[in-house]
């Protein structure tokens, strides 16, 4: 079986299991894991920010994120299909009492027009006030597509002017900048406060960092705590982690080759395809996966007519063309 339907599926290889086995660990919440305390200085150092904060989750990444930006009874914007909107299940309302409204572009872009149309400026205790923009970059609902560094920037501007912070969902990142050549800390230089996830295309287990200021980690930090997200000897994840950065991000460019084997066997134009996703719209989704897993490749639906397909480090060079050879025969 080959399986595309995520790219959190990766089992760590032997060498991240031998990192891991011999981590230097510590109680992290006493701040004592030196592991750990080396994986959030180099990450903070790649994305050109002050400090960086591990988290077990992208998810929990993004709450923290968000909720360092917006108080409470006011709103972030995003792109509709955005993961904070579509896949955190309600967790900026629920545990943090924001609000969102978004924006719809079919490549997952940030619409500036829409941004100036829909940002509300502080009018006083009868409004939602919008006090952030949030981007995510690669978009994962959109197909693995890169947000361009110059629109990035304009967001940026734009949103210091209206007084308003930018988040970062920099679950994949690390694509961006394979496919682009852009340093990581172009784009960390776009953004307030983000995240990224070391358990996607970067192969670990498990783990998320949040990215931004000394003070903004410090109290993310407390939040983490508080909402049962302290662990301890966790160097033992971190180890993963630095692992990952070593050697599973140039890699990533092989992933979006394969990517666009698939897309090319779909029907899908490999141009528009510029990571390690492709999201295939199809009137019969769900009997379309269920056939390709029966033939061996089990990808999955996103959407009532949305199939989307995920390259990872467990998915070989060969892999990726067998599964290219019985998607096309399915198409
Ligand atoms: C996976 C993902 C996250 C975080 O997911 P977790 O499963 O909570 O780690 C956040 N944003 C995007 C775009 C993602 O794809």
């Amino acid at each position: 079986m080959i399986d595309l339907r995520s790219d959190t599926l990766t089992r760590p290889t032997e060498s991240m299991r031998a990192a891991m086995a011999g981590a230097d660990v510590g109680d992290d919440v006493y701040g004592e894991d030196p592991t750990v305390a080396r994986l959030e200085e180099r990450v903070a150092e790649l994305l050109g920010h002050e400090a960086a904060l591990f988290m077990p989750t992208g998810s929990m990444s993004n709450v923290l994120a968000v909720r360092s930006v917006v108080q409470p009874g006011q709103e972030v914007l995003c792109d509709s299909s955005a993961h904070i909107a579509r896949a955190e299940l309600g967790a900026h309302g629920a545990y943090s009492g924001v609000t969102m409204r978004t924006w719809t572009h079919p490549r997952g872009h940030v619409d500036l027009d829409a941004v100036r149309g829909l940002f509300a400026p502080d009018m006083g205790p009868f409004f939602v006030r919008t006090a952030a923009i949030s981007v995510e970059n690669t978009h994962n609902f959109a197909g693995g597509t890169v947000l361009p560094l110059q629109l990035l920037r304009d967001l940026k501007e734009l949103a210091t002017g209206l007084g308003a912070a930018v988040h970062l969902d920099g679950a994949r990142l690390w694509n961006a900048h394979v496919a682009t050549g852009t340093p990581l800390a172009e784009y960390g230089a776009t953004a307030d406060v983000l995240s990224v996830c070391l358990s996607k295309g970067l192969g670990a287990p498990v783990g998320s960092l949040l990215v931004g200021s000394a003070d903004t980690v410090a109290e993310a930090r407390i939040w983490r705590k508080r909402m049962g997200g302290g662990m301890r000897q966790v160097g033992i994840l971190a180890a993963a982690g630095l692992h990952a950065l070593d050697h599973h991000v140039e890699r990533l460019a092989d992933d979006h080759a394969h990517a666009r084997l698939l897309a090319e066997a779909c029907g899908v134009d490999p141009a528009t395809v510029e990571t390690n996703i492709v999201v295939v719209q199809r009137p019969d989704a769900a009997a379309f996966v269920e056939r390709a897993t029966a033939a061996g490749v089990r990808v999955a639906t996103v959407g009532p007519t949305t199939v989307r397909m995920v390259t990872h480090l467990d998915v070989t060079r060969a892999d990726a063309e067998r599964a290219a050879a019985v998607l096309s025969e399915l198409s």
